[in-house]
């Protein structure tokens, strides 16, 4: 008999697991709004035009060599330009220690094992909620997790008092993992004042924060304006880390393809915490893999292209507000006797929901009915990603919400 005979199943993934039962369920009328993966208003998988170019300028064109341990050099500094700005002077004073990284979950990853190996007794604020594979991925790189308040759910919006306690009761020189932009799962964003009072407070505390920027692009439609949270935290003068990810903005899911980079004080600690970076990824994958990194420096490198591109971000951004609107009028319409103003209520300071998702207050009950009865499938924290409703199906997803809330 073999040694992994009482190797037990792993639990199901509680996001990857919706997918699964969405793709077994023969249902005509079954609806997935479990994955924050983007879909056309036919619930079609896209690909953007700005991609299907670059990929016939690449066809043919280039070798198979390997990229070098960082990975590619001009990838990286476009998407270095994209997190801190255009004309960064961290970019031009070299002070940006950034390597390719295997998508966001990569990015995150190897910071976090960057943080062990340099930190080893440190800890990681978490958001409450976050995203699930957040737990994961600083558990196996055995750093200790605690967290910090953020949603409340009563106002279906950001516990701000709550979240700065937390900032301030926490040991100083604590790493925090903040949410760039576009929250997963609430889709709750601090607005810009409320970012400055927490850049003050880390600053007065001395935090480390790490912003993982999954969303870039997806919450206003300007990825300029996304990275709002992060321009705030560099213009104090803070020193952070960043995890990138061209999976929702630019639609390359499964070309994993994402950055990590961490502001340093001068070029000479930038080149060794670099050099630091591509060791732990040299036993881990060796190199990163090098299509995705040659679309997007082939799309960011040529202005019409990355023009293009902008184009093609704002109007998955858009569709998915719209999308948020005629949810909300639907569900009224049916005379829900719940309040769904938090799932369009973008620009006031509280009650605030942007992104692909939509915290929609629903039990794991209430979500469970949905499934059985309705063939809609969602993770049982009412988390509905807004990527997967479309003209065709939001009538009856509002039906089916208001036939389980009511
Ligand atoms: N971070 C957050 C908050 C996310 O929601 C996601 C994807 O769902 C990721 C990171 C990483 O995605 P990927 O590894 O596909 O770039």
């Amino acid at each position: 008999s073999s040694w992994w005979q009482s190797v037990e199943p792993a639990p199901k993934d509680p996001i990857l697991g919706v997918t699964e039962a969405f793709l077994a369920d023969p249902s005509p009328e079954k609806v997935n709004v479990g994955v924050g993966a983007y879909r056309d208003d036919n619930g079609k998988p896209v690909v953007l035009e700005c991609v299907r170019e670059a990929e016939r300028r690449i066809a043919g064109n280039l070798n198979m060599e390997y990229l070098p341990m960082g990975g590619s050099v001009k990838m990286v500094e476009e998407t270095l330009k994209l997190a801190y700005g255009e004309n960064s002077e961290f970019i031009k004073d070299k002070r940006i220690a950034a390597v390719q990284a295997l998508s966001g979950t990569g990015a995150c990853r190897l910071f976090a094992d960057f943080q062990k190996r340099f930190r080893p007794d440190s800890q990681i604020f978490i958001p409450v909620p976050t995203w699930s594979n957040h737990h994961n991925i600083w558990r196996d790189a055995q750093v200790p997790q605690r967290t910090y308040h953020y949603y409340h759910p009563e106002s279906k919006g950001l516990d701000f008092a709550a979240l700065m306690d937390d900032i301030k009761n926490a040991p100083n020189g604590s790493f925090f993992l903040l949410h760039a932009c576009a929250h997963n799962p609430t889709g709750v964003d601090p607005s810009e004042e409320q970012w400055r009072e927490i850049s003050h407070q880390f600053k007065a505390k001395g935090h480390f924060a790490f912003f993982d920027m999954a969303y870039q692009g997806f919450a206003s439609g300007d990825p300029n304006r996304d990275a709002k949270s992060i321009r705030i935290f560099l213009q104090d003068g803070h020193h952070i880390g960043i995890s990138q990810s061209y999976a929702k903005n630019m639609g390359l899911y499964g070309q994993r393809v994402g950055c990590l980079s961490v502001l340093c004080e001068d070029e000479k600690q930038a080149v060794a915490v670099k050099s630091q970076l591509q060791q732990i990824a040299r036993p881990m994958y060796s190199n990163p893999p090098v299509h995705g990194a040659l679309i997007v420096s082939t799309i960011l490198g040529d202005p019409e292209l990355k023009k293009l591109w902008l184009q093609e971000v704002k109007v998955m951004a858009d569709r998915i507000i719209g999308m948020r609107t005629m949810l909300r009028e639907n569900l009224e319409k049916l005379g829900s006797p719940l309040s769904w103003k938090h799932i369009t209520d973008q620009h006031t300071a509280y009650c605030k929901q942007i992104g692909m998702f939509c915290y929609s207050g629903m039990t794991p009950e209430q979500v469970d009915r949905l499934t059985k009865e309705f063939h809609i499938y969602m993770t049982r924290n009412g988390r509905i990603s807004m990527a997967g409703v479309t003209t065709g199906n939001v009538g009856y997803l509002a039906n089916a919400i208001n036939e389980v809330t009511k």
